[in-house]
């Protein structure tokens, strides 16, 4: 393994009662910083959602602690290579809710969530003409990369998506339908809700993209350009075959493009496609009037 590779990048999730979660979030925070790791982890009383990063032997004693844990015995860790730490910091919240969803009813994936299908299972339904595939995540996600003829939801965050559904899909309740996220945990919560909303058939993809494109038997066929991911790397790659295409384009051209930058405006920060040539050009911004807001700062000082 080269010197380069010696990082990992841990993405996992688990709906279980965590009993005093408001204890075990400041417990687990002193752990993490101990053991060195940086990321993300949200505590509810719901479970654990969480993306770390660390070097190969940090992450390795994680996991096996929390594997210790009779509460996490069973957690999958989707894990990355990395050339070094994917996140500045070590934050550990207490949440609510380990997803923002608000829905009147409370939703407990234990209880009721939609079919699991496996990489293999999902790419064969995604192959059928009589499913409707909605990408369970936001917008800007499903602009840079998606599964090939999902439908992209409108929403900017997902606590958007109950709405969302009744307004476009309520017609489609005898229909069987798929959905995928990132690394699974939102389809838990999305397809609970639409199978209470009354849909007959939904399924949900299990390990969401990130486990559909380690799969060595699909190689993340018909995922079409990159997958965002919520660290310091933005997308990441998930179709292994020469199939691999970019859907992204750049915000001020209009070319192909998967890379997103954040407007070089402090004030705005807008996360935006935008092709190296534009971000010369606009000098990292992400409009004219940023870019004046910019030019006016550097001349002040
Ligand atoms: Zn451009
Ligand atoms: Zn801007």
């Amino acid at each position: 393994m080269s010197e380069q590779q010696n990082y990992q990048i841990l993405l996992y999730y688990k709906f279980v009662q965590i009993p005093d979660p408001e204890a075990f979030k400041d417990e687990h925070l002193q752990y993490c910083k101990d053991l060195g790791l940086k990321g993300r982890i949200l505590v509810a009383s719901e479970g654990i959602n969480g993306t770390v990063s660390g070097t190969i032997k940090q992450t390795e004693q994680y996991m096996q602690d929390m594997h210790a844990n009779p509460l996490f015995a069973d957690m999958v860790f989707k894990i990355d290579p990395s050339e070094g730490h994917a996140f500045k910091k070590m934050f550990v919240r207490h949440r609510e809710e380990l997803v923002t969803f608000r829905v009147e009813d409370e939703l407990d994936p234990n209880e009721i969530s939609g079919t699991r299908l496996s990489p293999q299972e999902f790419y064969e339904y995604l192959q059928r003409d009589d499913v409707i595939v909605i990408d369970g995540r936001n917008d800007y996600e499903y602009d840079i990369g998606h599964f090939r003829n999902a439908i992209r939801p409108a929403v900017q965050s997902f606590r958007e998506f109950p709405e969302w559904i009744r307004e476009n899909l309520s017609e489609h309740k005898d229909k069987t339908i798929l959905t995928y996220c990132t690394g699974g945990i939102r389809c838990e919560k999305l397809t609970g809700f639409m199978l209470k909303e009354g849909f007959k058939d939904v399924a949900q993809l299990e390990g969401g993209i990130v486990t559909y494109g380690k799969d060595p038997e699909v190689q993340g066929r018909l995922f079409d350009g990159k997958c965002y991911v919520f660290d310091e790397r933005i997308a990441v790659p998930i179709n292994q075959t020469d199939e691999d295409i970019i859907v992204g384009k750049c915000h001020h051209c209009g070319k192909p493009e998967d890379r997103y930058i954040n407007c070089d405006n402090d004030a705005c920060h807008l996360q935006h496609v935008c092709c190296e040539e534009c971000e010369e050009l606009h000098h990292g911004c992400c409009s004219a009037e940023c870019e004046e807001i910019v030019a006016a700062s550097h001349n002040a000082s």
